[in-house]
């Protein structure tokens, strides 16, 4: 039961709402479900398939093209209240990009492309879940990818090689992000890359797709992959937006993504920080809780002041971030991905320590827990790059990156 609250923002109506709703769904979904699914390393199609029945797919997508036309504001209770309710970061994971790869689609896609996908993705019948911009050498560095699309007639011919391209396995459809223009050619290196839709299927029956899924240790139940694209042919009417844009269009909306990726690490600390005191409190050594020592309380306790503060700045921002307010909304935005990342970790840490030995037990579920939230500092950037932006945005220090 969940007895530590998590209320130092006051949350509108609508918000209520989706807490209330999510937390119904989730409800169905205990801990035994998610240690299950990352230790057979399964993706929680269960899960997902009960959000997108209820038409969670589609929280962004406007109401025009059958989605329910929220915002920020709302998306990040949605995913603080599902990593929250026991499904951790692994669950955030395996939703977050069926919920934002649509975006871009709704800003920039043609109006063709609009009607033939919006609603079915809407509906939870269409999953836009991955989007390849990583590529082996340019991860952090996204303008050296060299995946090249290179216009022939009415087609682009796609080749290259992506790398952490995640849910290729539960998706329809990839976001691509690819040269249009060789970097050497262009006035900004930021310029000449463009965005398209790739249909997985059919890139795979053609023989002009192959992939391999990257063995590793946290969110095991969410599949990355490495991505080899060998003369896939694309009409070009799958292009998404302008051509040579694509940089540009991956920006925007990126202040949004990071408060709902701080939302989804706040979520995840939440939940570290229940387990570790309903431990704290049951387990009895020298003839009390050991939840009564300082050294088990002052972590749990830091943690948890750490991610109120994250959730405020969190939920302040996020307020105001479809506005647009600029600058200012950047800094918050890079400050609260930040800020939760650590707090979370920080959360996770204290929840394994808490459980002594039984901390790296699976049985418990923390040690889970500490493996995604290390997880949250490195994706989707690392914290050093967002200390970047910070230093130089924001501090006005010069560009080191
Ligand atoms: C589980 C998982 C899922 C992912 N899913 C996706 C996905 O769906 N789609 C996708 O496109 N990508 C995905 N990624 C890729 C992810 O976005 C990259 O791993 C991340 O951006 C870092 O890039 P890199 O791994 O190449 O690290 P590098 O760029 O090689 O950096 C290595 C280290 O050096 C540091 N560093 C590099 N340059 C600087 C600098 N100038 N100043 C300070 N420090 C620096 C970095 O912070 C980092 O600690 C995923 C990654 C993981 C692990």
């Amino acid at each position: 039961m969940k007895t530590v609250t998590s209320d130092s923002v006051e949350l509108s109506a609508q918000q209520r709402l989706v807490r209330d709703s999510i937390r119904d769904i989730c409800d169905d979904f205990d801990h035994e479900y998610w240690r299950q699914k990352d230790k057979d390393g399964e993706y929680p199609s269960e899960f997902v398939d009960e959000l997108g029945a209820h038409g969670w797919f589609g929280v962004l997508i406007p109401e025009e093209y059958g989605g329910a036309g929220m915002g920020t504001p709302e998306v990040v209770v949605m995913m603080e209240e599902i990593a929250a309710a026991g499904g951790g970061f692994s669950a955030a994971q395996a939703i977050h990009g069926g919920i934002y790869n649509s975006v871009p689609i709704v800003r920039y896609g043609s109006e063709e492309m609009k009607e033939e996908l919006l609603p079915s993705v809407a509906n939870g019948d269409t999953a836009i879940q991955s989007f390849g911009l990583t590529e082996p050498n340019a991860g952090s560095d996204s303008t050296s990818i060299e995946t090249f699309a290179k216009k022939q007639g009415d087609e682009y011919v796609i080749n290259g090689q992506k790398i952490w391209t995640s849910r290729v396995d539960a998706s329809d459809y990839i976001v691509l992000v690819a040269r249009t223009t060789p970097k050497s050619e262009v006035e900004k290196r930021t310029r000449g890359i463009s965005m398209f839709l790739v249909d997985i299927d059919e890139a795979v029956s053609e023989g002009s797709l192959e992939m391999k899924a990257i063995p590793k240790s946290a969110s095991n139940a969410v599949h990355a992959y490495e991505l080899w694209f060998e003369d896939l042919r694309l009409s070009a009417d799958r292009l998404i937006g302008e051509e040579g844009n694509g940089f540009y269009q991956v920006l925007d909306g990126l202040n949004e993504e990071r408060l709902v990726i701080a939302a989804e690490c706040i979520g995840l600390g939440e939940l570290a920080i229940q387990r570790g005191v309903d431990y704290a409190n049951e387990r009895v050594v020298f003839g009390r809780p050991i939840g009564q020592n300082q050294a088990i309380q002052h972590p749990l306790a830091k943690a948890y002041a750490e991610l109120q503060a994250a959730k405020m700045l969190t939920y302040n921002a996020a307020a105001v971030v479809d506005e647009d307010t600029g600058a200012a909304v950047g800094a918050q935005a890079n400050m609260a991905k930040y800020l939760a990342a650590e707090a979370a970790f920080a959360a996770a840490d204290a929840a394994v320590q808490a459980h002594g030995g039984f901390g790296v037990a699976t049985e418990y579920d923390v040690e889970r827990y500490f493996r995604e939230a290390r997880l949250t500092r490195l994706v989707p950037i690392t914290q050093e790059l967002v200390l970047n932006y910070l230093g130089e945005k924001v501090l006005g220090l010069p560009r080191s990156y």
